[in-house]
């Protein structure tokens, strides 16, 4: 597997982070600190925050994208936003599957590929995590969870629209508890979604797939969690909020 055809992707998850002042704060101050990072930068933040942040990135490196979205065109889901709505808007990209979402508002593998479809078909590009939690993990299950996980997702979906699709293999037991996974550990399941990837759609396709690690990367562990060969990447929370280091973590994703 040659990590070098493969793009390194930063992505940020904003979470539940931000009024609008304070998002136009952190994009302006992102700006000039990873304007020249030789990998891609992109912030995904929340619905209210979508047109500061298109209006404050336009003519820079950083894309923008959302956290969800529902997997219907338009109807009565009080509360949900659509794909379409999000690529009406310029939005280039939308996390689908964040543990959060599993975790908290019920989402299951057959909801989550219903909104990599969604998402797909409205001209999205998909940051799909799965992950495994801590009681897989010790029940030495994990591969089979993000393998379920990974199969689950990626029904229906085309070796085309597969280039359009990041995966993020995020160990639930690290997210947002600065308890990371070891670069050895990330770099294991990150290979082993590559095989479940080459076994569903070929070699070529399963080594051109950037598959970024999250789970508290930081400015501190990142260098080493990137210098994985199956790391293409990370899925950035808590250290995403701090421009300084999140533009430590392009710097070593630029390397
Ligand atoms: C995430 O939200 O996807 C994440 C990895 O969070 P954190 O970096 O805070 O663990």
């Amino acid at each position: 597997m040659n990590k070098a055809v493969r793009k390194a992707v930063i992505a940020g998850n904003w979470k539940m982070n931000k009024t609008r002042p304070e998002a136009q704060a952190l994009i302006n101050e992102l700006k000039p600190l990873v304007k020249d990072a030789d990998c891609g930068v992109i912030i995904c933040v929340p619905y209210t925050n979508l047109e500061t942040a298109l209006e404050a990135t336009k003519g820079t490196n950083i894309e923008v994208g959302a956290e969800n979205c529902h997997w219907a065109a338009s109807g009565a889901f009080t509360g949900e936003i659509s794909a379409g709505m999000l690529t009406e808007m310029g939005v280039k990209y939308v996390i689908i599957g964040h543990s959060e979402r599993r975790q908290y508002f019920g989402e299951t593998d057959a909801t989550v590929n219903l909104r990599v479809r969604a998402a797909l078909d409205a001209g999205l590009d998909v940051i799909l995590c799965v992950g495994e939690l801590l009681e897989q993990r010790e029940a030495d299950i994990t591969e089979e969870i993000v393998g379920m996980q990974t199969k689950v997702a990626l029904g229906g979906v085309s070796a085309e629209e597969l280039s359009r699709i990041i995966i993020a293999y995020e160990p639930v037991w690290a997210i947002g508890t600065g308890k990371t996974a070891t670069a050895e550990q990330a770099n294991e399941v990150n290979h082993y979604i590559r095989t479940v990837v080459a076994k569903l759609y070929g070699d070529a396709a399963a080594e051109a797939m950037t598959i970024q690690y999250g789970g508290s990367m930081n400015a501190k562990n990142a260098a080493e969690l990137l210098a994985q060969p199956d790391v293409d990447g990370g899925l950035i929370g808590g250290a995403a909020l701090k421009a300084a280091d999140f533009n430590t973590i392009i710097e070593a994703a630029s390397k």
